[in-house]
């Protein structure tokens, strides 16, 4: 088995959502790690979640969806949860935002990475133009359970959340930028999972999950590993997240 470690469903409609699922279970991806991102994305992955069970929830608080507001009603939402489920997407963007804005994304950040402590849940976590940010509030709040979203940049952060152990995600950038291979070279290939982050665009392209193989097939080539071997390593890390 394979799944997409993070991608959106909210914008689909109900009969979009089933054949998408179906044609990814096809193409043997079976599980789909779905993030929210506003309070209204949340409920609708919740109810996604208690119609499939394929469907993994994350709930979450998107810094650019989302207000201190919000986290009144989310911890509502964690609290009537009954399945399993991570918290995600959260996390900070710091491309346009201000001050003011920088500190209220800090402030619900801290917020949501100590509820999932407390819920002892996995984050799946953003980081655009605060890579060092994230990584530090992770450091300091001594977070254990983390997926880092989308964080090929930097091989000094990679290098960082490597030695934390925390789970890398790897997509479709991978099949154009060589120069991310060579910084997985070097870390531990246990830690990597596959995310399409579908619909988001990826050189004027939404990856769907059932074409996540060709990402996963790039990463079998380049280390010489058997596509049976990765599955199992898969196996085994959906096993620890979504114990
Ligand atoms: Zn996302």
């Amino acid at each position: 088995m394979f799944f997409d470690a993070h991608l959106h469903l909210d914008h689909l409609k109900e009969d979009e959502i089933k054949k998408y699922l179906e044609l990814s279970k096809k193409n043997g991806l079976d599980y789909f790690f779905v993030n929210s991102t506003s309070l209204k994305s949340n409920f609708q992955t919740k109810e996604l979640a208690e119609k499939y069970k394929e469907v993994v929830p994350g709930f979450g608080l998107y810094p650019l969806e989302s207000t201190k507001k919000d986290l009144k009603e989310f911890e509502k939402i964690l609290e009537t949860q009954k399945g399993k489920f991570f918290i995600g997407e959260i996390g900070l963007d710091f491309k346009f935002a201000d001050d003011a804005q920088k500190k209220e994304q800090n402030e619900i950040f801290q917020k949501v990475l100590d509820l999932a402590k407390e819920y002892d849940v996995y984050v799946n976590v953003h980081s655009r133009y605060a890579q060092r940010q994230v990584v530090e509030i992770l450091e300091k709040n001594k977070q254990e359970k983390v997926i880092m979203h989308w964080f090929c940049n930097s091989e000094k952060y990679l290098r960082k959340v490597a030695d934390k152990e925390y789970y890398i995600n790897l997509g479709p950038t991978y099949l154009f930028h060589d120069e991310q291979k060579a910084m997985i070279e070097k870390i531990d290939k246990n830690l990597i999972l596959f995310e399409t982050d579908y619909p988001v665009e990826i050189s004027g392209k939404a990856y769907a999950s059932f074409e996540l193989k060709e990402v996963i097939n790039k990463f079998c080539n380049d280390f010489n590993i058997q596509l049976k071997e990765l599955e199992k390593m898969q196996k085994k890390n959906f096993k620890e997240i979504v114990h």
